[in-house]
């Protein structure tokens, strides 16, 4: 059974390396990150409260968090196992998913931590450039799409994500070591925590990822 919990600091790869993970091992990709934006762009009750919050690159609370992921992981397509991205990302949603796991039947058990030094991270936030369509990232530099501005998946339109300027950013890499960081040794401890080195390249840390995976499927 995969599953998963994918972490790593904004800029690590998380969104490159969920999208291959699902798309090769079959799993519903669960990311925070994209049900906070849908929310916001279908200017729900929900994204009306977290759109300042994100835009300035904190923390959605708690409780709203740990409720909308308690939700989807009870859905019917998690049942044969899940890729978390973004989640958990504080001791408290940590344990919350700790106790959930169990109470549906659907326990985590494989963590993956991507790391990147943060003068690496700062770099690909700054050229970032997502598809809000399909979630797909590139960068201006170093992944950059077919043609410009345009989806190579999915022909959406690529935008600059509003928490993707360095005023964000520094807040983001901030709350990543304060409240996400302490994950490391929460899930060291719980004896499910991988790392991987986030500078080998996309390619080859997929490789690694999937040799990981093909053990525990
Ligand atoms: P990143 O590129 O930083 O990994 P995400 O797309 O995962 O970005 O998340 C974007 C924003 O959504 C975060 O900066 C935060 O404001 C909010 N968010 C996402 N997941 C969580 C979570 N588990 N807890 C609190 N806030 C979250
Ligand atoms: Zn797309």
């Amino acid at each position: 059974m995969l599953n998963i919990i994918l972490m790593g600091p904004p800029g690590a790869g998380k969104g490159t390396q969920a999208k291959r993970i699902i798309d090769g091992f079959n799993l519903p990709h669960i990311s925070t990150g994209d049900m906070f934006r849908e929310a916001i762009a279908a200017g729900t009750p929900l994204g009306l409260e977290a759109k300042a919050i994100i835009e300035r690159g904190d923390l959605v609370p708690d409780e709203i968090t740990i409720g909308l992921v308690k939700e989807r992981l009870s859905k019917d397509d998690c049942k044969d196992g899940y890729l978390l991205d973004g989640f958990p990302r504080t001791i408290p949603q940590a344990e919350a998913l700790k106790a959930m796991g169990p109470e549906i039947g659907r326990p985590v058990n494989l963590v993956i931590d991507i790391t990147v030094p943060d003068e690496v991270l700062i770099e690909r936030i700054a050229g970032r450039r997502v598809c809000p369509k399909c979630g797909a990232s590139y960068h201006v530099k170093n992944m950059k799409p077919k043609a410009e501005g345009v989806c190579d998946r999915c022909g959406g339109e690529l935008v600059h994500r509003k928490d993707d300027n360095e005023e964000s950013f520094i807040v983001r890499l901030e709350n990543y070591y304060t409240s996400t960081q302490p994950l490391v040794d929460f899930y060291k401890k719980e004896g499910l925590y991988h790392h991987f080195d986030g500078m080998v390249g996309y390619e080859p840390l997929y490789e690694a990822i999937c040799e990981l995976l093909k053990e525990h499927r």
